[in-house]
């Protein structure tokens, strides 16, 4: 039995004819004689009537104040609705398919609900389906707990349903269909002159999700990387492109000899709507603080740390709970807000030098106020006003060549 597994993104189920498409990816590889599972997102994205944005809505129309269990319950309808219409649409072609919700198929989460963890997955049931020749279609994003309770894996988490999925029925290689043709150097969306990557390695890739490039969902690479699976990021309506391939592999690494940082740089990712702020404190009472800052759920990034000076970015919808505590602190603090995080992203940026020497010119030359900077082995981040965000994108994408 040779099974592979795909999942279907949001747009890539949006519609009657985006699914007549899926349905003929799958139809291409059942001829093939493969097994299929196919994990699916909610139909559409923001705005769409039965995406996962629109009955968050839904649900804190009635009440902002939901509680999470509900929201969780109320957000798992998104994959049952497109899992069940897609397998309906199947059957019409004459391809026998069974769906599944994830409780049905066995996934088992932890019960943090709307940012559960997969804990274990029983996949029994998916063979049991596969031996009977069935397509299984099962519901992307959503796991149960061992008492019962429906549970969500985080925004995006359909990636890593996919993913655990293949790693639990020992697969090798996970397809992931998107709305673009791979893994690109930056969002398209934002950057016109971002290009596919044929290849990229889980740490990079980790990289770019965690700092908010959204195409994959950095959980689904941590379990590709822990089970040594190949994921290939695919587009939906152009199938016969041979997308990007995330392995484990060492990435091209080609050193131009007139400047030698070129070509040692992978990707520039974002994050807008956050916000930098400055708190003037001594390190004993800002130290206290910190877990009251934890226990609100308030992370904090990009901490830059000085005797009299504490600088660090949160995300917006925390600005009130942290104001609320400094106040309680009477600590002396400044708020910028409106502010986006650049990412450049290499794993050869360590042991190449000037690179920061780069980025600090390429943004000043485009007149661009570089606000503060934070960096590990394989990135450096810059915070930039938003309005700001799409030029600093472009200006370090230009700065090295990624393009
Ligand atoms: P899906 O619904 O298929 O899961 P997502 O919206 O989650 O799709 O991810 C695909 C989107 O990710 C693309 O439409 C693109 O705008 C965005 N994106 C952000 N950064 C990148 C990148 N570096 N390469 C490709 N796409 C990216
Ligand atoms: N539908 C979920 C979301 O919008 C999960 C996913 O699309 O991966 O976050
Ligand atoms: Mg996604």
């Amino acid at each position: 039995m040779t099974i592979v597994v795909q999942k279907f993104g949001g747009t890539s189920v949006e519609s009657n004819e985006k699914m007549q498409q899926v349905c003929n990816i799958i139809k291409d590889y059942k001829d093939k004689g493969l097994d299929l599972v196919v994990v699916v997102s909610a139909m559409g994205r923001k705005g769409a009537p039965y995406a996962t944005d629109t009955l968050i809505n839904l649900c804190k129309g009635v009440n902002d104040d939901s509680s999470k269990r509900e929201l969780d319950l109320i957000m798992s309808c998104g994959e049952i609705i497109s899992g069940t219409i897609l397998t309906n649409m199947l059957k019409g072609y004459g391809i026998d398919a069974v769906f599944l919700t994830g409780s049905q198929a066995g996934i088992y989460t932890d019960g943090n609900f709307s940012d559960s963890r997969i804990v274990d997955i029983k996949p029994e049931r998916i063979y049991k389906e596969l031996g009977e020749g069935k397509v299984v279609i099962i519901a992307g994003f959503q796991g149960t707990t061992e008492s019962g309770e429906v549970t969500t894996l985080g925004r995006g988490g359909s990636d890593t349903s996919a993913v655990a999925i293949g790693k639990a029925l020992e697969c090798k290689n996970v397809e992931i269909y998107t709305d673009v043709d791979g893994i690109m150097t930056a969002d398209p969306r934002v950057e016109p002159e971002a290009k596919v990557l044929d290849y990229i390695n889980y740490e990079e890739v980790f990289q770019m999700a965690d700092k908010g490039a959204k195409v994959i969902h950095p959980r689904a690479v941590e379990i590709a990387k822990s089970g040594a699976i190949t994921l290939n990021i695919k587009n939906t309506l152009n199938p016969s492109h041979p997308g990007t391939k995330i392995s484990g592999m060492s990435p091209k690494f080609e050193v131009n000899k007139e400047e030698k940082s070129i070509n040692t740089m992978t990707a520039v990712a974002h994050t807008s709507g956050v916000a930098q702020i400055k708190v003037k404190s001594r390190e004993d009472i800002f130290t206290d603080i910190m877990d009251e800052i934890e226990t609100n759920g308030i992370s904090l990034d990009m901490i830059n740390f000085f005797i009299e000076e504490k600088a660090f970015v949160i995300d917006h919808d925390k600005l009130n709970s942290l104001t609320e505590i400094l106040k309680a602190h009477k600590l002396d603090y400044k708020v910028k807000e409106n502010c986006a995080k650049v990412t450049l992203i290499g794993s050869k940026m360590t042991g190449t030098p000037g690179v920061m020497a780069k980025i600090v010119r390429a943004l000043s030359k485009a007149k661009i106020n570089l606000l503060q900077t934070s960096d590990s082995n394989m990135t450096i981040s810059c915070l930039v006003e938003e309005k700001d965000m799409k030029n600093a994108i472009h200006a370090i994408h230009e700065e090295f060549k990624l393009n």
